[in-house]
């Protein structure tokens, strides 16, 4: 069972009444049209390196290391996980995956109202039409995913995809250098680890 931390209360205990203006920026969607960025709240950094901690967690047992947290509207974490694809041998056990199903449980419903979602890499289509369902209000990623990104990269799912019930605010980028090269250091690892082999054959 994952742990759910506390930690970040004192933290967080002026972070949801103090919203930085700076980051309210205009930013065109897939489609065109133009939206305000959701505003970037001065606990997003913290949040996110809990999520990195995650993160660091899965590439412990060979995983991608990617993580997730999940915050209620009284900052505090009620849902946290991290991709454990191999580990569980689950092809569904991504971070995000983990982290709803944890903060369902602590969650008077299964739908979590007004939680923000702090994932180190942007949601896969998976997760983010799972996000969807779970009624998220809010999702902060690090870094985007090139091959297989759903909100912003591939797909614009909880953000412009007008057929879906719901959609959720976005942040982008918050820690976006750190979330990245957790990443390419556990892929540079997996190449020299695979050329190592290589040569002993
Ligand atoms: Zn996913």
């Amino acid at each position: 069972m994952a742990r759910i931390s506390p930690t970040l209360d004192a933290a967080c205990a002026h972070a949801h009444a103090a919203l930085t203006t700076s980051a309210f920026l205009r930013r065109e969607l897939r489609t065109g049209e133009a939206v305000d960025e959701a505003p970037v709240t001065a606990a997003d950094d913290a949040w996110m390196d809990e999520a990195l901690i995650e993160a660091q967690e899965a590439a412990a047992s060979g995983d991608v290391p990617v993580g997730c947290v999940i915050v209620n509207s009284d900052g505090h974490i009620i849902g946290r996980g991290h991709n454990e694809r191999e580990l569980a041998r689950d092809p569904t056990a991504h971070a995000e995956m983990i982290a709803i199903r944890q903060a369902a449980r602590a969650f008077p419903s299964w739908r979590l109202s007004d939680t923000t979602v702090y994932v180190t890499l942007e949601p896969c289509v998976m997760c983010a039409g799972a996000l969807v369902h779970a009624r998220v209000a809010r999702v902060v990623y690090g870094c985007a995913d090139p091959k297989a990104g759903a909100i912003d990269t591939m797909f614009g799912i909880g953000v412009d995809e007008t057929r879906l019930n719901h959609r959720f605010e976005v942040t982008r980028g918050i820690r976006e250098a750190e979330c990245r090269s957790s990443l390419q250091r556990f892929f540079s690892e997996l190449r020299r680890k695979s050329v190592k082999e290589g040569e002993g054959v």
